[in-house]
């Protein structure tokens, strides 16, 4: 998508703290982070949100998760991180291209679920 940040970030378009990256993933530093650290997942290719995930484009959300647990060792979060995806407006989602937050490096405090 011609107008998606995060389509542009993958492509390199606009810059970005890149942590990990292969030919379907990338993954990069968050520009307002919510703990020491703040990891955004995503695959290059479009996806709107979790709500967008089918038999055609699970196998890239798959490899997301997959890239999650090899950021988790690169990043030695040793002592546990909290995954969250946001989807549509009652989630607070404000960036309209599947991500995964990863958070770490402190107690994440009160838990909703
Ligand atoms: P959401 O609110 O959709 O779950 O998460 C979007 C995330 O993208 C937010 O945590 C926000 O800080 C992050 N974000 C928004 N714009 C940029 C940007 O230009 N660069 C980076 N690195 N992160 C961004
Ligand atoms: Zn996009």
């Amino acid at each position: 998508m011609s107008d998606c940040l995060f389509c542009k970030i993958a492509a390199g378009e606009i810059p970005s703290t890149a942590v990990y990256e292969d030919e379907d993933v990338f993954a990069f530093r968050d520009i307002n982070p919510q703990a020491p650290t703040h990891i955004l997942v995503i695959p290059r290719e479009h996806i709107g949100s979790v709500a967008e995930i089918g038999a055609d484009n699970a196998a890239l959300a798959a490899k997301c998760l997959e890239a999650v647990a090899k950021i988790a060792e690169q990043e030695h979060l040793d002592s546990g991180f909290r995954v969250i995806s946001n989807c549509g407006p009652d989630a607070g989602q404000t960036v309209f291209h599947l991500h995964f937050h990863i958070l770490a490096g402190k107690p994440m405090g009160e838990k909703l679920v």
